[in-house]
This record gives structure tokens, sequence and C-alpha cells, in this order.
């Protein structure tokens, strides 16, 4: 299921915490039964559901900073708990099969590069933005419809 070989980690990828995903859940939101596959990423499990499968249709604000960058944006969870990947290192395929807006912050959650990209060279930005030392995160969204898809950030030890 995972398009991209990482030979070294590089990146962490950071789904939506569980407490905010709980949050929205208990919170809820308009409620979606996916008809297709793909077409309804969960940004907890970052899985397309399968169809037949429910979410919810909440918004999502992916800062923990004051930033004149600070926005909600449209997220799909599946309505039932799930569990984030094992694998936090290698991009699933909801991301690599989408084309996507990347956007790099550093500390002080201000935006230092962005670029639209094919999924399939997502690898190759994040290891461009992060060449910068400056750059702490990097947030990945739906370049078409701007749902918040991941954040992505250092590992502890790099
Ligand atoms: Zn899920």
């Amino acid at each position: 299921m995972h398009s991209r070989d990482m030979s070294t980690n590089t990146f962490l990828l950071e789904p939506i915490s569980a407490a905010d995903a709980e949050h929205h859940r208990v919170r809820g939101g308009t409620v979606h039964i996916a008809d297709s596959h793909p077409g309804y990423p969960c940004r907890r499990c970052l899985e397309d559901a399968p169809v037949g499968e429910e979410l919810i249709l909440v918004s999502h604000d992916p800062f923990d900073h004051a930033t004149p960058y600070r926005s909600a944006s449209p997220i799909f969870l599946h309505r039932a708990s799930c569990d984030p990947p094992e694998d936090l290192a290698t991009f699933p395929v909801q991301l690599t099969r989408r084309r996507l807006s990347v956007r790099a912050f550093d500390d002080a959650a201000l935006m230092t590069d962005a670029a639209v990209v094919d999924g399939e060279d997502l690898g190759a930005v994040v290891d461009d933005f992060l060449s910068d030392g400056a750059v702490t995160r990097i947030h990945v969204h739906n370049a078409d419809r701007g749902c918040w898809a991941v954040t992505i950030t250092r590992p502890p030890d790099s």
C-alpha cells in the first residue's frame, strides 16, 4: 500500500491527534458514507475509506500557534475510532495519489516555502523543504479542495 521506500527516517508523519479526532467525533459533523474509492480520505488512519464506511466531515485547524497563516480546513474522519498508521516514516497512498499543496513553516509558524506537486513528488519536496534548518513543520493539503491532509515534522533524533 505504500509507494515510496525510505532508507532513512528523515521525516515523521503527524496525523490528527487522538484527542483532536475524538473531540471532532464527539462534537460531530456532517455524516458521509463512502460511495466511491478513493474519495474519502480519513486524516487519522491516513487511509481512503472503503465503500460503505461512515465518515464525518469537520473543520480542523492544524496549527497550535497564533500565526497569520492559522486557518481551519475541511477534513474527513472515520466516524468510529481508528488508529494512525504504524509506519509514520512512509507516505501512504492516500497522499501519493493526489495533487498536493505543501507548505513549510518555521518555529514561529511563519511560512518559509510552498509548492503544489503531484503526490508522487512529495518526498522530493519534503526533503528540499527540510534541508532548510529553520523549517520545523510542513503542512500538506489536497491541492484541489484544500483539505488539510497531514503535518510532517522532523524525527525527534534528527
Ligand atoms: Zn480512519
